[in-house]
């Protein structure tokens, strides 16, 4: 259900209506949008008795929502959410397009150095790497854990980087929360439902990427899931999906993107990066993502991706991030987005303040 508030209803009728609905035993959210404040309700398992709320002061109607995601669902709210990070211009479904780059994982202070600081250079705002890995083996490198998160709060500082990584489970969830700017919940954990509810109740941006073999339904009832909770900054991100094809490392569904902007109203990026799993992939599938509306990128990059600890196959070089940037740019202009210039290196230091 959703309270429709007139255009010139107060706050205080506004928290009357929620007051009434927690009253009632339901969770509301007032979602505040350009002409007018929105309510969901949520917590309800069948149709609320309207007339209780139709008849307060400030309301304008009640109606249904009939898809089964309320609250990520431009129904509820129908301008699009820009995520944004209290002391940094770094965006993600405004007119800057969001860049996260960086390595797959932190493997040590000097390649997550390395990599950052020619990021940083390139224009990127959030730095990505991972500390906790799902990787297929366990015999593989599993990351670094809080180490690579104290590397990650040292490039934050030092080139004024918003850091993205990823929590695995309850555990390293806490901890990222502790250290990153936005968590990330990866593709094996799209449908870890009790992990998303706990990423709902933080105040942190949340990456969701998703499911390797999820329909555009289960990706935006996995965000529901975030939201429901009372955190509605949520980031989407096609990765790519599994098909028959095997060129490539998964199937980089970009015509999710145009199909998410009609639906919700949250920011959908894309990682070309594990979408092809080749490194000669990335360039011409970031600039078809760009083209295509997508609110911003995730890209691996390695300043050694031959000696990389997880996907160096995917890992493009630092000189190639440049170009991508530079290409980036001319197509984001054409669709009436912008991507951040190059930057001097003295620009960089406590860009975060
Ligand atoms: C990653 O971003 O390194 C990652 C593991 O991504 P995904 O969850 O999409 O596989
Ligand atoms: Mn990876």
């Amino acid at each position: 259900m959703l309270v429709v508030m007139q255009a010139h209803a107060t706050e205080e009728q506004v928290q009357a209506v929620c007051e009434k609905i927690e009253k009632l035993g339901f969770r509301a959210h007032a979602i505040p949008g350009a002409q007018r404040t929105a309510i969901g309700i949520t917590g309800n398992s069948g149709a609320i008795d309207s007339g209780m709320l139709d008849e307060m002061s400030g309301v304008q109607e009640v109606i249904r929502v009939s898809k089964p995601y309320k609250l990520v669902s431009r129904d509820v709210k129908e301008e699009s959410t820009v995520v944004s990070f209290p002391g940094s211009d770094g965006t993600f479904g405004g007119r800057d397009l969001g860049i996260i780059a960086g390595p797959c994982s932190i493997e040590s202070r000097e390649q997550a150095f390395a990599v950052a600081e020619r990021v940083a250079k390139a224009g990127a705002r959030f730095f990505r790497g991972g500390a906790y890995k799902p990787r297929t083996s366990p015999y593989a490198f599993q990351g670094m854990g809080e180490e690579a998160l104290k590397i990650m709060a040292e490039i934050r500082d030092r080139f004024g980087l918003l850091i993205v990584t990823e929590a695995l489970d309850y555990e390293s969830l806490d901890l990222v929360a502790d250290y990153a700017d936005m968590i990330q919940i990866g593709a094996r954990n799209m449908q870890n439902f009790s992990l998303l509810r706990r990423a709902g109740k933080l105040r942190k941006p949340v990456l969701l990427k998703r499911g390797m073999s999820a329909t555009l339904e289960e990706f935006l009832m996995a965000a529901e899931y975030v939201l429901s909770e009372g955190n509605y900054q949520v980031v989407l991100c096609e990765r790519g999906v599994r098909t028959f094809a095997d060129h490539t490392r998964n199937t980089l569904d970009l015509s999710i993107v145009p199909a998410v902007q009609k639906l919700s109203h949250l920011p959908i990026m894309v990682d070309p990066s594990h979408g092809t799993g080749k490194r000669d992939k990335v360039l011409p599938l970031s600039r078809a993502a760009v083209a295509c509306g997508a609110d911003g990128l995730l890209i691996e990059v390695h300043h050694d991706p031959d000696h990389a600890l997880s996907d160096g196959a995917q890992s493009i070089l630092p000189d190639q991030f440049d170009e991508l940037m530079g290409e980036i740019r001319q197509i984001a202009a054409v669709v009436h987005r912008h991507v951040q210039d190059p930057q001097p290196a003295g620009a960089m230091a406590k860009a975060v303040r």
